[in-house]
């Protein structure tokens, strides 16, 4: 859809532009139309001035209000033959007129004919208002598009794109769980207050330093932090919006944003998604992008053309490292490169510790006990998680965040709204199977994550959940521990299998039986750990655009190709007879889990455990599982 509008307005500007300068000389007036003479030599002012003084002018017939002559003159070489000459005058000659009245020359001056002259303005006009009118229809129509290039409307409000704040009010304080960032980055600090520190010594400051890391980890509060601590205005600017459809406008934005910049300098450039303007030149199959490389190269020109000293340092932020164009990374444009990844626990309770300052939570709430529950929660996930539970607690008009609040924001933030429970029914009871065989299997798995709860509540896309805790500390994943999870994530498919029978399993697990797949391929292709041995089958997936996609597929051969299938399929396959063997050795507990989760809706895992202790020996897990 895209593509086929931009072709569209490319090919209709120029016709309609040569359309415009086509008919405008077809409609242009022309005085020596106008008088009705004809005068087809041109004269110069100069030789005009001499006829007149020779005496050989008879008569001067003004037009277009004395801007443009017609000169009768005579020849005496030639009989005084009559010759008329067209002469340009010069705007402001008052005393041509005294001088012409002097010489007893026959003036006559003639208004600017209404007729034509509205012939001519209408002439003028009426292409660029076609044009207008055409363009703006396109654009019109091409804006009711969702996702349709409507925003060209704004090519000319290039100086609009950039955002700057004389002072973000951002401090180093304010920015928690990424500390060697922070460390790395205190320098560029100093490099904007106290340049001469670094020049005196003869050491070149660095221009640009790029943060590398997921959405959401707190790239832009870094460099917020950074302008607020130097106390220099803060320039930012998103990646993607240098590239625009109509080529140039990205480049211009460019050559706009460092010309406000060095205005202001000391000052920080935060550049969002550099990848966007700054993927590898040339790599597109099917041809590049012009506009894309021309705001690089722009960019890269910017970048070299001022001096280390100016006072401007560039900050950029991206998620893909590996896609930049590698001018990009050399000496004196983005040489330095500083990690911000998503925090680990200890980072984690710091975030949340600077997001609890301006809330009110309850003594009994303990950020730690968050900080567990959130492994993968980027800053960006945990502000917000702090923020929704303040707004539950407002709506529950309470008195201060309690852990409950917490609990039920977590959950919104990682499985999306609560829906409303299902009435008793039977498909409320085989959901209520295929979740407790999700824990079940977890359970008495040893080297599983161990259950935090069971639940019927449905949210966002799922009718169930189980919840596990992570094992974080760790880092590493061992393979019993993949298997185990393997496992786990049949328990739900198994369960309705044992139960229900082979022919009323439901599209319900199709989640699960994606991670399955999922992880499995990983064993066997990234990680070794299968009956092929330890061979790395697959880069890290990269991007068909990029080209290097395309080639990575072809590394291994079509056997190959087939051995991997055969022991994908056998991982899981020892996965699910695994789950099914638990489910049905373990029946009568399930029976009365299930009878138990229908009535209270959710079960958390301590008490999970305690009933299914009851029945069997239950292993011991060292994780720590935060108490509701
Ligand atoms: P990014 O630029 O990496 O996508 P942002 O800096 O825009 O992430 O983060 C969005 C918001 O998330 C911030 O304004 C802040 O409230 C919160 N946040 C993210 N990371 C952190 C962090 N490390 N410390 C404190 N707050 C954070
Ligand atoms: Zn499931």
């Amino acid at each position: 859809m895209k593509i086929s509008w931009r072709i569209v307005l490319l090919w209709t500007l120029p016709a309609l532009v040569i359309g415009f300068f086509l008919w405008q000389g077809a409609f242009a007036s022309n005085p020596a139309e106008m008088g009705g003479n004809t005068a087809s030599t041109r004269m110069t002012y100069g030789r005009f001035l001499e006829y007149l003084d020779a005496g050989r002018v008879t008569s001067v017939d003004l037009y277009e209000g004395g801007r443009t002559a017609i000169v009768q003159a005579v020849d005496p070489q030639l009989d005084n033959r009559v010759q008329n000459l067209r002469v340009d005058l010069p705007t402001k000659a008052p005393e041509l007129i005294e001088k012409l009245r002097k010489a007893n020359v026959r003036l006559e001056s003639h208004p600017i004919r209404n007729d034509g002259a509205l012939w001519g303005l209408l002439g003028n006009l009426i292409f660029p208002v076609l044009l207008i009118g055409a363009l703006f229809l396109l654009f019109r129509r091409s804006s009711n598009i969702p996702g349709g290039p409507g925003q060209a409307m704004n090519f000319g409000k290039s100086r609009a794109r950039f955002q700057m704040e004389a002072k973000t009010g951002v401090k180093f304080d304010d920015v928690a769980g990424i500390e060697e960032a922070k460390e790395e980055l205190q320098e560029v600090v100093t490099f904007l207050k106290q340049p001469e520190r670094f020049t005196a010594v003869g050491a070149r400051i660095p221009k640009g330093v790029l943060l590398v890391g997921p959405p959401g980890t707190g790239k832009t509060l870094l460099a917020k932090a950074i302008a607020g601590e130097a106390g220099v205005p803060f320039f930012s600017i998103s990646g993607s919006e240098f590239v625009e459809m109509f080529v140039g406008v990205g480049a211009s934005r460019v050559r706009d944003l460092f010309k406000k910049a060095k205005e202001n300098a000391p000052c920080l450039i935060f550049i969002d998604e550099i990848d966007a303007v700054g993927r590898q030149r040339g790599a597109g199959i099917g041809g590049g992008n012009d506009e894309r490389e021309q705001t690089l190269n722009q960019l890269l020109t910017e970048m070299d053309g001022f001096e280390g000293n100016t006072g401007i340092i560039i900050i950029a932020a991206t998620n893909r490292p590996d896609v930049l164009d590698a001018a990009l990374l050399r000496p004196g444009r983005f040489d330095r490169q500083v990690i911000v990844d998503a925090p680990d626990l200890k980072g984690r309770i710091g975030v949340l510790e600077v997001h609890a300052r301006n809330k009110k939570l309850a003594p009994e709430v303990s950020i730690e006990a968050i900080a567990r529950r959130t492994p993968g929660f980027t800053g960006a996930d945990l502000a917000n998680l702090l923020n929704e539970a303040a707004i539950l607690t407002a709506r529950r008009r309470k008195e201060a965040i309690t852990m409950h609040e917490i609990d039920d924001a977590v959950d919104r933030v990682i499985a999306g709204m609560e829906g409303t429970p299902l009435v008793d029914s039977k498909t409320k009871r085989l959901i209520a199977y295929h979740e407790v065989g999700h824990a079940i299997v977890g359970t008495l798995v040893k080297d599983h994550d161990p259950v935090q709860k069971v639940t019927l509540i449905p949210r966002g896309q799922a009718r169930g959940l189980t919840w596990f805790v992570p094992d974080e500390e760790q880092g590493l994943v061992t393979r019993s521990q993949l298997i185990a999870r393997i496992a786990g994530a049949l328990g739900g498919r198994a369960a309705e299998e044992e139960i229900f029978g082979h022919d009323e399993v439901t599209t319900g697990a199709g989640g699960d039986l994606q991670q399955v797949a999922e992880m499995a391929r990983q064993m066997v292709t990234r990680y070794g750990m299968s009956d092929l041995g330890p061979l790395s089958l697959e880069g890290q997936g990269g991007e068909v655009f990029l080209g290097g996609g395309l080639m990575n597929r072809a590394e291994y051969s079509e056997e190959i190709a087939t051995r991997i299938d055969a022991q994908i399929r056998e991982i899981a396959e020892r996965g699910h007879q695994l789950a099914r063997k638990i489910i049905r050795e373990n029946r009568e507990v399930i029976d009365r889990l299930v009878d138990l989760l229908i009535e209270k809706e959710t079960i958390d895992g301590e008490e999970f455990r305690q009933i299914v202790a009851e029945y069997t020996e239950v292993p011991e897990k060292d994780q720590f599982v935060p108490q509701l």
